[in-house]
Formats: structure tokens, sequence, C-alpha cells
């Protein structure tokens, strides 16, 4: 295992032990509930969007370390930005994940996300870390401060 590949696994170890943002949003918010059959992780995403930037975000949910950890990066990555920025991440997410080179200021200077630019050699585990920044997609096609809850 080469180095980068270690301080990368600790990354995505330290997020899955310690998430950021996890919890429930009592007021304003979207709730996109998402699930991964093919590995057993879920999902559900609140978002607070006001005057087109998203004001807060939470997680719930269970999975396996790919999926928990994306999470918890997504959260910090979209944070106070605007919606439009969060859904370029999403795209820039997404292109990480066929194996376009990782740049550290595609996703707002936020390093840690590079972590998982290693799953994309894995293509049974890309589902795990694309399913938050599809919850995000969703909820932010989807809100503008409205109580609303999508399934899938
Ligand atoms: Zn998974």
């Amino acid at each position: 295992m080469s180095q980068l590949d270690d301080l990368y696994r600790r990354v995505i170890m330290d997020h899955y032990k310690t998430p950021r943002n996890r919890g429930e949003l009592e007021e304003g918010s979207v709730t996109i509930n998402l699930n991964n059959p093919t590995c057993g992780d879920r999902i559900s995403l609140q978002l607070v969007l006001e005057e087109g930037i998203v004001r807060n975000v939470r997680f719930t949910g269970e999975g396996c370390s790919i999926s928990m950890s994306s999470a918890s990066m997504m959260t910090e990555a979209v944070m106070g930005k605007h919606a439009a920025e969060a859904l370029e991440m999403a795209d820039k997410f997404s292109s990480m994940m066929k194996g376009d080179s990782a740049d550290s200021a595609d996703f707002g200077d936020y390093e840690d996300i590079e972590a998982l630019s290693g799953v994309s050699k894995f293509p049974a585990r890309i589902k795990c870390a694309t399913l938050a920044w599809n919850a995000l997609r969703k909820g932010v096609e989807h809100g503008s401060g409205k109580h609303e809850g999508i399934e899938e």
C-alpha cells in the first residue's frame, strides 16, 4: 500500500468514526432518503436552503465506511455554499468516480474529498461513494425551504 493510499484510508476512517454534521434538523428542511441496495447503505439527508444557499445540512443513516465518510465530507463541502456551487461539486464528484483526476480546488479547497478518489478503481463501491451526493442533488433540485419528504 502506498503512503498516499494509507493517508487516504486514514481520512476516510476519521470521517467514518467521527462523522461531521451527523444528526437531524428541526425546522425548514428538505428531507431526502436514499439507499444503495447493493451494499445496504442508507442515508437520510436534511437540507435548509435559503435564497439559494445551503444554510444547513445534516445526515443520518448507516452503511459502509465509504458511504458514511462520503456523506460526512459532502456535508462539510457544501455547507454555506450556493446551491449552484453545490451541484457543481456533485458533478465533479461524479467525474472523479469515473476516474478523472481530482483537484482539491474542485471542492472549494476542501481536500478530504480527494481521499475517495481511489474508489473509482472499485466499480462495485462507486455507488457507496455517490449516495450522499445523489441525495444532495435531489435535495437541492427539489428544495426551497419547504417541508418535503422524498422517498426512493
Ligand atoms: Zn457501501
